[in-house]
């Protein structure tokens, strides 16, 4: 924000039971401070306690609160003191009669008054000003960040909490994490009116508190697109990672109507990369939020519809249209339709894990997680690139990264380059013929069982946080006696659905599939949910150009 952004959204706020001293105070106060503060003024205690609510949950500044003394229900100096736990920081002042000089004089012990105002305050060039124009520098002078961002107050080890954090930040929407442990996360509670029983509580930028709030319900209220705009399009790209974004770029760049569907957040495995090095054109690496951000604001900019937090569940044929089913029931059908999937982490099955997960236990959201590492010793478990990058990434961080692989090496599953970094990087361990047999705990992560696949040996070591990058399975059940899959659940296409050089069966064109076309004419497959595919950011890219320019070659012929 800037600093006379700032300065417009910083408040002043006088509160007098006397309508006729409120309004004389609020217009002295305006008078000089109005252009570049907002003076808010309440009539009690009560409603000035909730404009302060109010205020912190839009994150407002409040640099001065003056309050009368003499005041039913509640005085100033219980206001003030509530008034604390709101805005710790806000300089306090106390108007009161001559007669009550005592009782503020007390209260500067009670509530840590700045100062007390004699009424009446005439001329206030004298008596008022003076004392706010010190009060708000001596408020400047400190540490008042504004906060405009989203803030998310939650539990470390509270599983939804880290969802959805990790949603956020997937999403490249700016967050501010507040911990239910420190006394900002309890003021924005207190605020909020919630109990922290239901966490995490999330306060949008423009100050709405949602308790617990799903996927979809924080994509609407941050902003993300979630409905489509029309019901038929020329492609429906299926996916957001580099497949997905790929083709909606080169789709809407050449003149398709093209929406993307996401089921959570643009950027899929590459955006959780913390460094991705081999993609071409980027010499020192590029992080895969970056990288995301650039696609998605690419494929926007051609005019593709990206929408997140939209889960297919179907896939319907009807003639010459392809449709496409929402979890929600609704649809929308276009000529043509691109699967780009790609796959999910394989959860582990041990005993404690699913228990443990999202609290201590974390599936690929390394990036959100590294804060926590700090100081740490931390377990990664997976022998490919992507543990590979989380080891380096929280090396940095975390006191000792241990790598547990099952394999007798790295070698096999993991890029030469990367193996020469990690071996670079004092803090990181490998365990070769290590695996995770149990996981226990409380309330979060406590201890991991490991036992060598050499020797049957088992162990159980200390550990709080554990970072899962195991295979990949792609989720393509919804597709079953729809699409041929392989036996992995990959989508086949192109020259592998032949049969001995035939036609596939049930294949009624009078072609062969194109490359990427699966079984169902006019469905393309592009990334890492295709059979036999590279895994890799690059061919990713690559396949969604090309399902594209299949997509125009399949338009064009019907
Ligand atoms: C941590 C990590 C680091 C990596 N580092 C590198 C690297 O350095 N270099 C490299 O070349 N490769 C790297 N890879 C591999 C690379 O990221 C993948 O090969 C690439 O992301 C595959 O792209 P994709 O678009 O095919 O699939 P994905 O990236 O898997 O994207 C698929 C998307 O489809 C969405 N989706 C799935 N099903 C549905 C549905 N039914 N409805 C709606 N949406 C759905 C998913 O939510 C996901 O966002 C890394 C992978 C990981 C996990």
């Amino acid at each position: 924000m800037t600093e006379q952004g700032e300065a417009i959204r910083t408040a002043i706020l006088t509160v007098d039971d006397d309508p006729g001293v409120s309004r004389a105070v609020a217009r002295d106060l305006r008078r000089r401070y109005g252009e570049r503060h907002r003076i808010v003024r309440a009539e009690s205690g009560a409603s000035a306690l909730d404009a302060l609510r109010q205020m912190k949950l839009r994150g407002d500044l409040v640099a001065v609160i003056l309050a009368d003394y003499r005041m039913p229900e509640m005085n100033g100096i219980e206001f003030l003191e509530q008034a604390m736990d709101v805005y710790p920081g806000a300089r306090r002042v106390l108007l009161t009669a001559y007669a009550d000089t005592g009782a503020a004089i007390d209260a500067i012990n009670v509530v840590d008054l700045d100062h007390y105002l004699l009424k009446p305050w005439d001329p206030p060039e004298e008596k008022l000003y003076p004392v706010v124009d010190s009060l708000l520098d001596s408020w400047l002078s400190s540490d008042h960040r504004p906060v405009p961002e989203t803030k998310v107050v939650g539990h470390r080890w509270s599983a939804r909490s880290s969802e959805v954090r990790e949603f956020l930040a997937r999403n490249q929407v700016p967050y501010r994490w507040y911990s239910t442990d420190e006394p900002e996360g309890q003021r924005l509670l207190d605020a909020a009116g919630a109990d922290g029983l239901s966490l995490p509580l999330v306060i949008t930028p423009d100050g709405d508190p949602l308790i617990e709030p799903s996927d979809a319900e924080l994509a609407a209220r941050v902003g993300l697109a979630t409905t489509p705009s029309q019901d038929f399009y020329d492609l429906i790209v299926i996916g957001g990672g580099p497949a997905g974004l790929g083709a909606a770029v080169y789709g809407a760049s050449e003149g398709l109507r093209t929406v993307l569907v996401e089921r959570t957040a643009t950027g899929g495995q590459a955006g959780q990369s913390s460094r991705i090095e081999n993609y071409l054109g980027f010499p020192d690496g590029v992080s895969g939020a970056q990288l995301t951000d650039r696609a998605r604001r690419q494929a926007t900019k051609f005019g593709a519809e990206v929408l997140t937090t939209r889960d297919v569940v179907g896939l319907d044929i009807k003639g010459s249209a392809r449709g496409v089913r929402f979890a929600d029931g609704t649809s929308i059908n276009a000529h043509t339709i691109i699967l780009a999937t790609g796959v999910s982490y394989r959860q582990l099955d041990a005993p404690g894990l699913a228990d443990l997960t999202g609290r201590g236990v974390y599936y690929g959201s390394a990036l959100t997680e590294a804060s926590a590492c700090l100081g740490q010793d931390i377990f990664i478990v997976g022998g490919a690139n992507s543990a590979g990058q989380a080891a380096v990434y929280l090396a940095r961080h975390a006191k000792s990264v241990t790598i547990l692989v099952r394999g007798s090496s790295l070698e096999r599953s993991m890029s030469y380059y990367l193996i020469k970094q990690i071996a670079d990087v004092p803090n990181i361990s490998v365990r070769t013929c290590t695996e995770v047999i149990a996981a226990g705990g409380d309330d979060h992560l406590e201890n991991l069982t490991l036992r060598s696949t050499a020797t049957g040996d088992t162990e159980t070591v200390d550990a709080q946080l554990l970072f899962l990058f195991i295979g990949a399975a792609p989720l393509t059940n919804w597709l079953d006696g729809i699409v041929v899959r392989d036996d992995r659940g990959f989508v086949v296409s192109g020259p592998d659905l032949s049969v001995e050089g035939e036609r596939p069966r049930g294949w009624e064109l009078d072609r062969m599939p194109y490359h990427l076309e699966t079984s169902v004419p006019g469905v393309f497959v592009a990334g890492d949910a295709r059979s036999e595919s590279a895994k890799r950011v690059a061919s990713a890219v690559g396949e969604g150009a090309l399902a594209v320019m299949l997509v125009h070659r399949y338009l064009e012929k019907t």
